[in-house]
């Protein structure tokens, strides 16, 4: 529902200036957001920390973990929204400072909390984690035209069509359709193709899965890519891996841009398809070695993990935690060109990706099933990396649609 606009137009040759009387809103209805305060005041907290909870169910059952704020306004239209455009609920992106999308506000209206059922509350959050996995991450608004079936479609998809029909009956009653646009509506939404992402795999990857695809032994790999594939194993188990320092030193002194790969066991453990908190601290180490050899060289870290579909996510540092390492390389560099002994400077390079696989954890990686986490069967994670965007000034993780 849309407040009616009121807008007072005076002409420099009006001599008495009419403006309708408005009636005096009390400071809690009015505005856009409504201040913690005034949640309370209005007996919202309760309905708020429902839907908040309708968010966080809905992004376990949709395999996906973001930071979402939910924002309770008034008016949407008194932050600029276009009243033809705007719901009840919407969804804004906040952007980091490389305009990269890394968190995300859903707006509900007042109103729409306080007079309508439970079962919309679900849907709607849905909906919006929805809106989040399919055009918020690459690309915004890529299904066009048909973005708002397209995400009914992922709803349908995650619930299934008996509780779909039970939603989109609300959302009928909500919007006073009647049976027949109820009807052909359900049939967009059980037909519509989605867009698929803009695949990203590039070279290494197709080499390195193909690689993986013909050495399937059940243990882990290292592999390194620098225009050429090498296989940088000295010894593997199913879940670890020690490379081979003498062929990496070699394979680094090429001096050629390198990307790492290593793999996660296949089966249906969705949480190994990131980079673990060790993964972290090997690649604190490896960007070390090659940046001790040239600072200037650039370095990728990826996960790959056979299956069906391949999955493959590429991971790493940003910001402060590139330039430790960097720093660390560059005291190596100096200590090293003067003889002097570089013991010291290894123990705390040493330190440095103890820490950062620490950090990578505590800061970061256990945003990416924050649910599952608390509990104590916590090895169970349904977040897909797909669906994965937590902010962080240190660490990412960026999945590579195929
Ligand atoms: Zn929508
Ligand atoms: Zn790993």
């Amino acid at each position: 529902m849309r407040p009616i606009g009121r807008i007072a137009i005076c002409l420099s040759s009006c001599i008495i200036c009419l403006v309708p009387a408005q009636p005096q809103v009390p400071p809690c209805f009015a505005g856009f957001e409504i201040a913690p305060a005034c949640i309370a005041e209005r007996g919202l907290n309760q309905k708020a920390a429902l839907y908040e909870r309708k968010i966080r169910e809905a992004m376990v059952r949709l395999g996906a973990s973001y930071k979402i704020t939910v924002r309770l306004v008034n008016h949407p239209v008194e932050a600029g929204y276009d009243p033809a455009t705007v719901g009840d609920v919407f969804t804004d992106v906040v952007r980091d400072r490389e305009m990269r999308n890394e968190s995300f506000i859903v707006n509900v209206t007042a109103d729409f909390l306080e007079k309508q059922p439970e079962i919309l509350f679900e849907a709607s959050s849905f909906h919006e984690v929805c809106h989040i996995m399919n055009d918020d991450l690459t690309g915004y608004h890529r299904n066009g035209e048909n973005i708002e079936a397209a995400e009914e479609h992922c709803v349908l998809k995650a619930i299934g069509e008996a509780r779909y029909k039970q939603y989109l009956q609300a959302y009928a009653n909500y919007q006073h359709w009647d049976e027949s646009t109820y009807e052909s509506y359900l049939e967009k939404v059980k037909n519509i193709v989605l867009a698929p992402p803009p695949g990203e795999k590039d070279a290494a990857d197709r080499i390195a899965e193909q690689y993986f695809r013909t050495h399937a032994d059940g243990n882990e790999r290292l592999l390194v890519y620098n225009g050429e594939l090498y296989d940088a194993t000295l010894y593997s188990t199913r879940d670890r891996v020690w490379h081979d320092p003498k062929k990496l030193d070699a394979i680094i002194k090429a001096g050629k841009p390198l990307i790492f790969f290593h793999n996660h066991p296949a089966g249906g453990d969705k949480a190994a398809m990131f980079p673990s908190y060790s993964d972290f601290g090997t690649a604190g180490l490896f960007s070390f070695l090659v940046y001790r050899q040239d600072p200037d060289l650039t370095v990728e870290f990826r996960v790959v993990q056979l299956g069906q579909e391949t999955t493959i996510v590429s991971y790493g540092f940003k910001g402060t935690a590139v330039e430790d390492i960097k720093r660390i390389a560059l005291e190596y560099r100096n200590e090293s060109a003067r003889g002097t002994d570089v013991a010291q400077i290894e123990m705390r390079q040493n330190l440095l990706d103890y820490h950062l696989a620490q950090d990578s954890f505590n800061d970061y990686l256990q945003h990416a099933c924050p649910v599952d986490l608390a509990r104590e069967d916590a090895e169970v994670c349904t977040t897909h990396p797909q669906y994965f965007i937590s902010p962080s000034d240190r660490f990412f993780v960026h999945y590579r649609p195929q």
